[in-house]
């Protein structure tokens, strides 16, 4: 296994973020959590189950449309087998978002909309607080799924966010929740798994080794994906590896040497990008 340094998160933010939450629960009916498709997991928020107690959940798997659609239905059947509700989609291709209310109403709040029901007040607003690490898609999700657009104070900088409720139409908003939502960063292999998937800033990371943690773990489990994409076989070191994508590429340097910085920007690169196909880094535990 290559070595590469610990990965740290921002402890100040974190006291904040726990703290909003905590105090807005009770102004939801039900809290979603958005994960990236690619790391379900690893894309979790690690306090979530002891900060949301009680309150109904979901998750959104995002960035489906670059996940393995195999690993994503087992991570479907493992979360649902968890009594979580969970809907998989893309922000991108706009695939499954279709599905994301009628998921929200008919399985989450299932039991409220029908509470609802017998009193007679079932338009009566429904409001969801959305959370995600960085990176997940948070951003991309409320301003696809808002059918207004959101105040431009919030974006400038320097102006203090505040939490905002975003309109979906339908009776439905959404809690935006301004914090940073802190990923696992003490399991650092799923620290890691984040920094493949670029949620993690590259200037902060040794980019060689990290490529070539990639590099050795596609090997094991896609090692098709290697073949086609840079023509090699999926045998050897991480670094070894990694040499011989920046060789086939051509990527050297005086003397013959291969520029491995390079040939790792390449590979993060095309691994972020989609271009080494869909890709899924982790799959229900015991499987
Ligand atoms: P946030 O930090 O969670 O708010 O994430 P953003 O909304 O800023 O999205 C992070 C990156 O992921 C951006 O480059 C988005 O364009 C991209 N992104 C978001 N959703 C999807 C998706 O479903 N598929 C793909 N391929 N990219 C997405």
């Amino acid at each position: 296994m290559s070595e590469m340094a610990d990965i740290q998160w921002f402890p100040g933010h974190m006291a904040k973020t726990r703290r909003m939450i905590q105090s807005n629960l009770s102004l939801v009916d039900g809290v979603v959590e958005i994960l990236d498709a690619r790391i379900p997991e690893s894309s979790r928020n690690p306090e979530m189950d002891r900060l949301v107690k009680g309150k109904p959940r979901m998750f959104v798997l995002n960035k489906s449309d670059m996940a393995d659609d195999d690993a994503t239905s087992r991570w479907m059947n493992y979360y649902r087998s968890a009594g979580f509700t969970v809907v998989k989609l893309s922000c991108k291709s706009g695939n499954g978002m279709k599905n994301f209310l009628p998921a929200v109403k008919e399985q989450m709040l299932e039991e409220l909309m029908k509470k609802r029901r017998e009193k007679g007040i079932e338009n009566a607003p429904l409001r969801l607080m959305i959370v995600g690490i960085p990176n997940v898609g948070k951003s991309t999700f409320i301003n696809r799924m808002a059918k207004s657009k959101k105040a431009k104070a919030e974006d400038r900088p320097g102006v203090t966010r505040t939490k905002q409720w975003v309109k979906l139409g339908d009776n439905v908003e959404m809690l935006d929740m301004p914090g940073v939502l802190w990923p696992k960063f003490e399991d650092q292999m799923a620290a890691r798994k984040l920094a493949f998937t670029g949620a993690v800033k590259d200037d902060i990371l040794d980019i060689e080794a990290l490529a070539s943690l990639l590099l050795e773990n596609l090997a094991e489990n896609y090692p098709g994906a290697l073949k086609e994409r840079y023509k090699i076989e999926p045998s050897g070191t991480g670094f070894e590896l990694l040499e011989n994508v920046g060789r086939k590429r051509g990527m050297l340097v005086s003397g013959g040497e291969v520029n491995t910085e390079r040939a790792a920007i390449t590979v993060l690169d095309e691994f972020r990008s989609g271009k080494l196909g869909r890709i899924t880094l982790e799959l229900p535990e015991g499987e």
